[in-house]
């Protein structure tokens, strides 16, 4: 008998210690879930173009990290951004919000200048907020332009470090040189822009041919810091908006000039990002997403970039305008794929927040949709609409496959040519993405519908007073 309860127990024995150790693999894992938040970098380029890079098409710039960054990701081919120029459109990325809420628009100046008294508002709150209140180490670095006055700063917006020139690389120009002439033959000391170390500046004029080396140093730094605890990192390139200046290791190596030469440096930080991420074990619980704040500056012609097969340039709110790059990659979540649903840069709030597992507050009205489902699992996306605001003006809107105009404008976007147009016009963006072929006769019913749409956006629409517009007085 005894010896019978012993051979039963001998049995049981091994099922009891898989039982055991399943239920402890078991714990560990939800522990390690509800403990390992997910990393967030975002990667955002200046002025770059939809025709850009070599996996959305460009035939001499070569960008091996960010084609493979594509292949083992997710490339979007309908990204929006909802601005058509710097300021609204960083305001728009990192509050989720459509500049005319926020007051991050105008009709005058269209983005701040460092003579500007302006800046995003302390009640909103940006990602970096968002995600510091859930246990987040936040860090800036590169381009800020949403105002330099300390209040304004990114230390002032949820990030805990902030280094980068906080406006565009082309202002403070000295003795009120032509904009023309000091691009288009660049010299550091023609832009007296500072670089900043939170809220001191520490060098001035930047040294911008070393500007994306030390960006991406310190992107680098941030991640080996930050290993241990969740972070996001925003990455706002001063380049490769105009005046272009590059380290020597990248000087002339591109066959596109000096262009390529700019895109190409950015390649390879992004190669140093992911190569980092590796190296600390981060690469499978982090989120990185690249992508640019508005389309080229045809204004100056070979300095700027390509929109590719679009229409229209920056300042315009043509698909070459808004429509933007966007690579989103996580290896083992996001599942790879070319998406052509809509996505937006005032997606990025909500779909980071829900990874986040964050909390957006009631108080606020959120212009953006969570795209997790898109990246994790390849659902349709959420986003079936876009509304192509030109400061306090609805240049034209998207609905599904069809876009409406509402104005016309200079394709170039300078100087500018705003009209209301008379007639609208159609274009079916998915047969159409050059927008070359207006369809409005074929489609009353789309275009009432596009028009209902935007007359119900217009009725709730509280807009906020403009913040860009105001000067320091005895600067
Ligand atoms: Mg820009």
């Amino acid at each position: 008998m005894h010896s019978y309860y012993n051979f039963r127990l001998l049995l049981l024995l091994p099922a009891a210690f898989f039982m055991i150790a399943a239920l402890s693999a078991n714990n560990f894992a939800c522990a390690q879930a509800a403990s390992a938040k997910p990393n967030f970098i975002i990667i955002f380029a200046d002025d770059l173009g939809y025709g850009d890079l070599g996996c959305y098409g460009h035939p001499t710039i070569k960008t091996p990290h960010l084609d493979k960054m594509a292949a083992e990701g997710q490339k979007w081919t309908s990204f929006y951004v909802a601005a058509n120029v710097c300021t609204p459109s960083r305001a728009a990325l990192l509050t989720g919000r459509l500049p005319i809420r926020t007051g991050m628009y105008s009709d005058n100046r269209r983005v701040l200048f460092p003579d500007s008294d302006g800046g995003l508002g302390a009640d909103e709150k940006t990602i970096a907020k968002v995600l510091k209140e859930t246990g987040y180490s936040t860090a800036a670095i590169g381009k800020w332009h949403l105002g330099h006055l300390p209040q304004y700063l990114p230390t002032s917006h949820g990030f805990d470090s902030y280094y980068g020139i906080p406006y565009s690389n082309d202002m403070d120009r000295v003795n009120n040189m032509q904009a023309h002439e000091a691009i288009l033959n660049p010299k550091i000391e023609y832009f007296q822009v500072p670089l900043m170390r939170n809220s001191e500046i520490i060098e001035k004029p930047a040294d911008q041919n070393t500007i994306t080396k030390r960006y991406t140093q310190e992107a680098v730094k941030f991640i080996s810091g930050n290993k241990n605890k969740p972070f996001f990192l925003y990455l706002a390139h001063s380049l490769p908006h105009v005046p272009l200046f590059v380290s020597n290791d990248f000087k002339g190596k591109s066959k596109r000039g000096l262009y390529g030469d700019v895109v190409e440096e950015i390649d390879w930080s992004v190669g140093q990002i992911l190569t980092a991420l590796k190296k600390e074990g981060l690469d499978k619980n982090t989120y990185v997403v690249f992508t640019s704040d508005n389309g080229p500056w045809a204004l100056f012609n070979e300095h700027g970039g390509s929109a590719g097969t679009l229409f229209g340039a920056k300042g315009t709110s043509y698909e070459g305008g808004v429509r933007v790059p966007a690579i989103f990659w996580a290896p083992g979540n996001i599942k790879p794929a070319v998406i052509s649903d809509m996505g937006s840069t005032l997606d990025l709030l909500p779909t980071l927040s829900k990874m986040a597992g964050a909390k957006l507050s009631n108080d606020k009205v959120y212009d953006g949709y969570d795209l997790s489902s898109v990246l994790n699992d390849q659902k349709a996306s959420p986003r079936n609409e876009m509304l192509y605001y030109h400061g306090t003006r609805i240049f034209a809107a998207r609905k599904g496959d069809f876009k409406l105009y509402f104005y016309k404008n200079n394709p170039m976007g300078y100087p500018e040519k705003m009209e209301k147009l008379d007639t609208y016009q159609l274009f079916n963006l998915q047969h159409d993405p050059s927008e070359q072929y207006n369809i409005l006769d074929k489609h009353p019913q789309v275009v009432k519908e596009i028009e209902e749409m935007v007359a119900k956006h217009v009725s709730t629409v509280e807009r906020a007073e403009s913040k860009l517009e105001k000067r320091i007085v005895n600067k």
